[in-house]
C-alpha cells in the first residue's frame, strides 16, 4: 500500500517547505519534490501543513488515584490521542511500594497491550529503592524502558533524599533518564493542614496550599542533587517563573536540564479556582496547580527563547462525579486534567496562529524533542525516508471550537470549553495508516515502542 501525499507543507524543527511525502507500508519512504507516484493513491495536501505525529510523553490512563480510576483507560485515552494527532504516548508504569519494577511493567503492559489504539512506550515509576531495583534498571533499559519518573511529594510515590540520590547515580551508570515532579511536600503538608484548622475546605485552597515558592523550592533542591550526582534530569510539568530562574542558574553551571510544560500552565490562569460552584473550581485541580498571568507569560517566554523541550498534557481525568468526592475537603477532590486530546490544536491556535511561535517551533517541542529526549529518534519525530509513518495533516484555514459535547476523551467536561480554534487537524495517519479523517476515527492498533538512551 503506498499513499503519496502530495504538496503539503511539511513541518520540521529547522523550518518549512512545500514537498511531496511517500508513504509505503508501515514507513515513509520518500520526501522530495514532484516525487512519481506510480500506483500510489495520491492524495491533495495542498494549503495544508504536514506534521510528524505529535508524542505526548506525560500522559496518565487506566491509574488509580485515592481509590477512583482515572476515566480514561488505554482503550479511549489512545484513541483521543490520535484524534488530536498523537501517535505516540509515553504513559507512567508504577509499581506499588515493595513491588519489583517488572511487576509494575507487566501491569502496565497488560493494561495497554491489545487496546492502545496508537503507539505507546512506559517510564519507570521508581517509588521505591533498594538493591533489587537497582538491578532492574539494566533490565528495564534492555527492555526498551529508558526512562524514569521519581516523586518529591505524595507519600505514596516518594522516596527519600538518599535512595533518590543513589537512584540518579545508577541512572548515569546506566544511561536512563529521569523526569521529577519538584513540590516540596512537608510545607505543602504544612499548609493543608493549616487550611483545614481554619475551616478552608473549598477548592480555592488548593493553589494556596501549593504555591509557587515551593514548586522552585523543590526544583532547586533536585537540581542540587543532579549536580553532585553529574546526571542530567527532566523537569515535567513545570509552571512557574521561579522555577525557571531555577533551571536557568543550573544550566549557567553547566548542568543538563530538560524543561517539560502542559497546555494548562500556558493557556489558563488561577481565576478558575475563584468560581464559587464547588465542581468549575474543581475540574481544574492538579498539581501543580493553574498559575498567575505572569507564570503563563514568563513560560511563553521560555517557550520563544527554546528554554522549554516540550510541552506534554499530563492527562489524568477524571468526570465531575469522581471530582464530586471532594466537596467537603478539597484534598480528597482527584487531582489531574483532561488534554490529550487537545494539546496540538490549543498550540497551533495560541502559538502558532497568535504569531507567538513559528510552525517549526511547534514541531520541536511536539515531535522532534520527544522523540529524541525519550530515545525514538528518528523512527518517530519527523517525517523523513525510513521513519515511521505517523504523519498529522493539518488544515489551517479552518475554525472549530472546543466542547465536551464532540471530544472522545471519556471524560464530561474540558477545561477549554468554548475556546475558539484555529485550524484543525484533518487526517492522522499511524504507521501508514489513516487512523483519523476530520474527526473520525478509524480502526488502528497501537503497538508497544523499545525505545533507547536519551539522545537530546
Ligand atoms: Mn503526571
Amino acid at each position: 500500500m503506498r499513499i503519496l501525499l502530495q504538496g503539503g507543507t511539511v513541518v520540521s524543527a529547522e523550518g518549512t517547505a512545500i514537498l511531496d511525502v511517500l508513504l509505503e507500508g508501515e514507513r515513509i519512504a520518500a520526501v522530495g519534490e514532484n516525487l512519481s507516484s506510480g500506483d500510489a493513491r495520491i492524495v491533495d495536501c495542498t494549503g495544508k501543513l504536514l506534521f510528524p505525529g505529535f508524542i505526548d510523553g506525560h500522559t496518565h490512563f487506566d491509574l488509580e488515584v485515592g481509590g477512583t480510576i482515572t476515566a480514561d483507560d488505554f482503550a479511549t485515552g489512545t484513541r483521543a490521542a490520535l484524534r488530536g494527532g498523537t501517535t505516540t504516548v509515553i504513559d507512567f508504569a508504577a509499581p506499588d511500594k515493595g513491588e519489583t519494577l517488572a511487576a509494575g511493567l507487566a501491569r502496565w503492559q497488560e493494561k495497554a497491550g491489545g487496546h492502545s489504539a496508537c503507539d505507546y512506550g512506559f517510564h519507570m515509576t521508581i517509588d521505591d529503592w533498594n538493591e533489587g531495583i537497582s538491578r532492574e534498571i539494566g533490565e528495564m533499559m534492555n527492555q526498551g524502558i529508558t526512562s524514569f519518573k521519581m516523586y518529591m511529594t505524595y507519600p505514596a510515590m516518594m522516596i527519600p533524599e538518599g535512595d533518590m540520590y543513589h537512584a540518579l547515580l545508577r541512572l548515569r551508570e546506566a544511561g536512563g533518564i529521569t523526569g521529577v515532579h519538584c513540590e516540596n511536600d512537608g510545607v505543602i503538608r504544612a499548609l493543608i493542614a493549616d487550611a483545614k484548622a481554619a475551616g478552608q475546605t473549598g477548592p480555592g485552597s488548593h493553589p494556596r496550599t501549593r504555591p509557587a515558592p515551593l514548586e522552585a523550592e523543590a526544583v532547586g533542591h533536585l537540581l542540587r542533587m543532579a549536580q553532585l550526582a553529574d546526571v542530567p534530569v527532566i523537569i515535567v510539568h513545570l509552571s512557574t517563573r521561579e522555577s525557571l530562574e531555577e533551571v536557568r542558574a543550573a544550566r549557567r553551571r553547566g548542568q543538563t536540564v530538560y524543561v517539560e510544560t502542559c497546555p494548562h500552565y500556558l493557556l489558563l490562569e488561577d481565576e478558575v479556582y475563584d468560581n464559587p460552584d464547588f465542581l468549575e473550581a474543581a475540574k481544574f485541580v492538579c498539581a501543580p496547580p493553574i498559575r498567575k498571568r505572569t507564570d503563563r507569560e514568563a513560560l511563553w517566554e521560555a517557550m520563544q527563547n527554546g528554554e522549554i523541550d516540550t510541552v506534554a498534557t499530563d492527562h489524568c481525568s477524571f468526570t465531575t462525579a469522581q471530582k464530586r468526592a471532594g466537596q467537603y475537603d478539597f484534598t480528597k477532590i482527584p487531582g489531574g486534567l483532561p488534554g490529550v486530546e487537545h494539546r496540538g490544536v490549543l498550540l497551533y491556535t495560541c502559538g502558532v496562529a497568535e504569531g507567538r511561535i513559528a510552525a517549526p517551533d511547534m514541531c520541536r517541542v511536539l515531535c522532534e524533542n520527544p522523540a529524541k529526549l525519550y530515545g525514538c529518534w528518528p523512527q518517530k519525530g519527523v517525517i523523513a525516508p525510513g521513519s515511521d509513518a505517523d504523519i498529522v495533516v493539518y488544515d489551517p484555514e479552518t475554525e472549530g471550537t472546543i466542547s465536551a459535547a464532540n471530544q472522545a476523551q471519556h471524560v464530561d467536561y474540558t477545561p477549554y470549553e468554548g475556546m475558539r480554534t484555529r485550524g484543525s487537524i484533518a487526517q492522522v495517519y499511524l504507521r501508514g495508516q489513516l487512523a483519523v479523517d476530520h474527526g473520525q476515527l478509524l480502526a488502528a492498533q497501537g503497538r508497544f515502542i523499545r525505545r533507547g538512551k536519551c539522545g537530546l
